[in-house]
């Protein structure tokens, strides 16, 4: 399989060079030249698959050589065997909602279903090579689930970046309690998007890519996406009908890769973009104009984002691929911190998906109702999509992404249903353990400097 960026069409990467450098060199995404479309038939037999059966089919379009299907049948296998289902999601139906629960491995987020096959990728396609420095930013799940998937691993060291205070207190100790030789916690002072921006500033800072041998595992990465197909493939088969996918949204990684399973054939209808006040993407639905904001923290803090980096790639197919037309865009963006869809790519963007904004408000009112109604405690994410499904007509029709167990927000939890949870048993003694990180200012240069002194 060779891949592109979304700013050049003649890039020629492989599935190895793309997975090791995370970004293009360009700045833009990658993005595999062709995406094979399964005929009705295909999706057929697909559907008589287990989860790690349809795991490795999915993935094989899309892996080299080195990763055939029975190596990733191999991978996923162990990747999921620390995860408490033998499926690696589950299916419930509570009221009228379909929820899919993706919170099941070991850091209770659905980061953890790409993490555990990404840490297991390195060892087959990284670790001959030279030392490899992992450099990640996270809204407080993908640290956890990164740390948990690569820590203690030989030749590989991981940085992560997180919004100093502006993540939950189980998010946190999740990543700082771990004493692995080879992770190292950074609290930046400022948000997200800043972590976000010093990562991919060091990308394009070729020397400093190279002197590190630098890798990432953000949702940017091609990998995180693939893995995140499955479970759209494997619960439309389950439920077996026409569909809506109902999913709380930051990065715009877990929703595109929804979309992704649209154009590989699966005839999914609507794809429901749930997001906080940091409402981007529902603005850029409705007015087609992309102009991100001044970050406002919320209750559901992995979602406090105001540049979605993976709406790239879908720019990249509403504009009919025109790779030149995506890098002046975000040249745009980023001279005069906007830039406007025209109609025709609004129109594009509109026949897949939908956006609702649920309020901080709403959102303990729903988990508040839930709990009354059905004795069931959804986390703040979830319950931005259950609110948006809530809002779109059909209900029955939808399936909403459950993407973080509640307990990683026991503060906001407690807030809403006035009283605590039971803790869950991958969480039991995480209070009692001694914490590591460091606060560093929101500058690109010390950040460089700490790493460059931890590696030496
Ligand atoms: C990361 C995360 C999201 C947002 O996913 P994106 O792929 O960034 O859109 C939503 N909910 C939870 C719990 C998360 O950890």
């Amino acid at each position: 399989m060779n891949y592109i960026s979304t700013r050049n069409k003649k890039l020629n990467y492989n599935f190895e060079n793309i997975f090791l450098r995370g970004l293009a060199p360009d700045g833009g995404l990658f993005l595999p030249k062709n995406i094979r479309k399964y005929s009705k038939q295909e999706l057929k037999d697909l559907s008589k698959l287990s989860y790690i059966e349809m795991g490795a089919n999915l993935l094989s379009n899309f892996c080299g050589s080195k990763l055939d299907i029975n190596k990733i049948t191999s991978l996923m296998g162990k990747a999921y065997s620390n995860f408490d289902t033998k499926e690696v999601v589950k299916i419930k139906k509570i009221g009228n909602i379909n929820l899919l629960e993706l919170y099941h491995g070991p850091t209770l987020a659905f980061k953890d279903i790409a993490m555990q096959v990404i840490g297991l990728m390195y060892n087959e396609l990284g670790l001959d090579q030279k030392k490899i420095n992992i450099i990640v930013a996270t809204s407080g799940d993908t640290g956890a689930a990164a740390i948990s998937a690569l820590k203690d691993k030989k030749n590989i060291n991981i940085f992560v970046l997180h919004p100093h205070e502006k993540i939950s207190s189980v998010q946190r100790k999740l990543m700082t309690t771990c004493d692995a030789k080879n992770v190292f916690n950074l609290a930046v002072k400022g948000n997200f998007d800043d972590c976000q921006k010093t990562v991919k500033q060091m990308f394009n800072d070729e020397k400093f890519r190279e002197k590190i041998n630098m890798s990432g595992v953000n949702s940017i990465n091609w990998a995180r996406i693939i893995c995140q197909i499955v479970y759209y493939f494997y619960t439309y088969f389950k439920i077996s009908s026409d569909l809506n996918f109902s999913v709380p949204t930051g990065n715009f990684g877990d929703i595109y890769a929804g979309f992704i399973a649209k154009k590989m054939g699966l005839p999914i209808d609507k794809l429901i973009i749930a997001t906080n006040e940091n409402d981007i993407l529902y603005r850029t639905l409705e007015s087609g104009e992309y102009r991100p904001l001044k970050v406002k923290t919320s209750l559901s803090p992995s979602m406090d984002i105001q540049v979605a980096s993976n709406f790239e790639r879908l720019l990249f197919d509403i504009m009919d691929e025109n790779d030149e037309k995506v890098k002046l865009s975000m040249e745009k963006l980023s001279k005069d911190g906007f830039f406007k869809l025209e109609n025709n790519e609004l129109n594009k963007f509109k026949e897949n998906f939908i956006a609702e904004k649920i309020s901080d408000a709403e959102t303990l009112r729903i988990i508040k109702d839930f709990f009354i109604n059905y004795g069931f405690i959804l986390d703040p994410h979830t319950a931005t999509a259950v609110g948006a499904s809530y809002k779109v007509r059909n209900q029955s029709k939808n399936v909403v992404l459950g993407t973080a167990h509640p307990y990683k927000f026991l503060e906001t939890i407690k807030l809403a249903i006035g009283k605590n949870m039971e803790t869950p048993k991958q969480l039991l003694n995480l209070s009692d353990k001694v914490e590591t990180f460091e606060i560093i200012d929101n500058k690109l240069e010390d950040i460089k400097n700490y790493i460059m002194d931890k590696i030496k």
